[in-house]
């Protein structure tokens, strides 16, 4: 039996892609491979959010290849789809697909099997054009088998400036709303926690020809009503698909986790204009607040950039005096980097490196400061939590704790916040606290 191995990079849709690939060579009936040098067939999925990202790829094909000259190699993903003609020159690669025909990766296999190869050819079309939905449930990154994620949206219609992802994934697209609840439904089974995910996923079910516009509210009512999931978790929504009635079915519903996580980018409103966001600091201090008032516990993330073209030092003191006044928990601070291919990488005002990375410094020295006083805030208190399979359990708003005693992965227990662990303390990022 012809084996594969599929080597994933990139996000947790880029990982949902990789393993729904999975399942559709199993159904070929290839069978997986422990590793790249046992394959017959080596699946590289990529991602091409940075020039990082890129060069991860290509050195993993190279890598591969050196391991198992005789492998065939197929690339497929984000990168893929971007720039073909660059990885179909790489040594080794026999096919490279694009995000538009990730889904015909069996197509690849019955030609092997018709004795027909590939010799670095590409089959990539309009991702503007994208319609099709590839997806299945992927178990949590860090390996531990617990919380999977399961994407029920990909693609994306806004125009951020500085984000390749409408150009390499296409159109908003959604999981048909039976398919999420049957999906749903057996994750239930197995595991206490599921993980709603997607690319812009409060846009689920807004695009024309779904069978009328849906609201991801309705969607988590039905999956609440019809299926016996513990806990859902919301992965991360735009601010302006925030929607009151969201907060609301989180506020009435134990079983959704209260974690709230809604992009910033900036607390600047002229570099939110540049970056071309769709909405003002005005506008996300309502949705937060709201949030605040509603969820007075819950965890509050933001992704943060620092460093975006033209973004001046009084810029930044803005976002810093926000971050500073808003009820973070924590953020996800990331430092600009052009992106080519995409506006900003054409814009002027370059910051320096130096600069954009004093001012990551900087937030995260924040942000670390807001971790620590919302871990505090629990010690002493009982939370419901999910037992992870090392030793940790994850509370409902996402503090990471340290069990006094092992309890069995993918149950929700409640545990008795004791005291901050030195780590803990010390490494305010990294959010030990112990447990009784
Ligand atoms: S909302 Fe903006 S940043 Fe997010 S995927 Fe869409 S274009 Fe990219």
């Amino acid at each position: 039996m012809r084996r594969f191995f599929v080597q994933n990079f990139g996000c947790r849709a880029s990982q949902a892609d990789g393993a729904a690939i999975e399942g559709l060579l199993r159904e070929k009936g290839l069978a997986s491979a422990p590793d790249a040098a046992a394959a017959d067939l080596v699946i590289v999925n990529t991602c091409t959010v940075t020039s990082a990202a890129d060069e991860d790829a290509r050195k993993a094909i190279h890598r591969l290849h050196r391991q198992n000259p005789s492998a065939r190699i197929i690339v497929t993903g984000c990168y893929a789809q971007r720039s073909p003609e660059e990885l179909a020159r790489t040594p080794g690669v026999a096919l490279v697909l694009g995000n538009t025909h990730k889904d015909q990766v069996g197509r690849a296999v019955d030609a092997w099997s018709g004795c027909e190869d590939y010799h670095g050819e590409i089959l990539v079309g309009d991702i503007g054009r994208q319609a099709s939905f590839l997806s299945a449930p992927v178990e949590d990154a860090s390996g531990d088998r617990t919380r999977p994620n399961l994407k029920i949206q990909d693609g994306c219609n806004n125009p951020c400036t500085f984000c390749i992802i409408p150009s390499v994934r296409g159109p908003s697209r959604s999981m048909p709303e039976e398919e999420v609840l049957r999906q749903v439904q057996a994750l239930a089974g197995r595991y206490a926690e599921v993980v709603l995910t997607g690319i812009n996923l409060g846009r689920w079910g807004r695009e024309p020809g779904f069978g009328g516009p849906r609201r991801l509210h309705n969607l988590l009512r039905r999956i609440l009503d019809e299926t016996p999931v513990q806990r859902l978790r919301i992965s991360s929504i735009e601010p302006m698909d925030w929607t009151d009635e969201l907060f609301e079915l989180m506020a009435a519903s134990s079983r959704i986790a209260p974690h709230v996580h809604m992009p910033l980018q900036s607390g600047s409103d002229a570099v939110l204009k540049r970056m071309k966001r769709r909405y003002r600091v005005r506008h996300y201090e309502d949705r937060l607040l709201r949030a605040a008032r509603l969820l007075p516990e819950a965890a509050f993330g933001a992704d943060v950039m620092t460093g975006f073209p033209g973004e001046t030092g009084a810029e930044f003191q803005q976002t810093l005096e926000f971050v500073s006044r808003m009820p973070f928990t924590y953020l996800h601070v990331f430092t600009y980097s052009e992106r080519p291919g995409t506006p900003a990488a054409s814009m002027p005002g370059r910051v320096p490196w130096e600069a954009r990375k004093e001012r990551t410094r900087e937030l995260r020295r924040l942000a670390a400061e807001k971790n620590l006083a919302f871990r505090r805030r629990f010690v002493g208190r009982t939370l419901s939590a999910v037992c992870l399979e090392n030793g940790k359990a994850l509370t409902g708003n996402y503090l990471t704790v340290e069990l006094a005693q092992p309890r069995p992965a993918n149950q929700i227990v409640d545990v008795c916040i004791g005291a901050l662990s030195p780590a803990g303390l010390a490494e305010a990022g990294a959010l030990p606290v112990l447990a009784g």
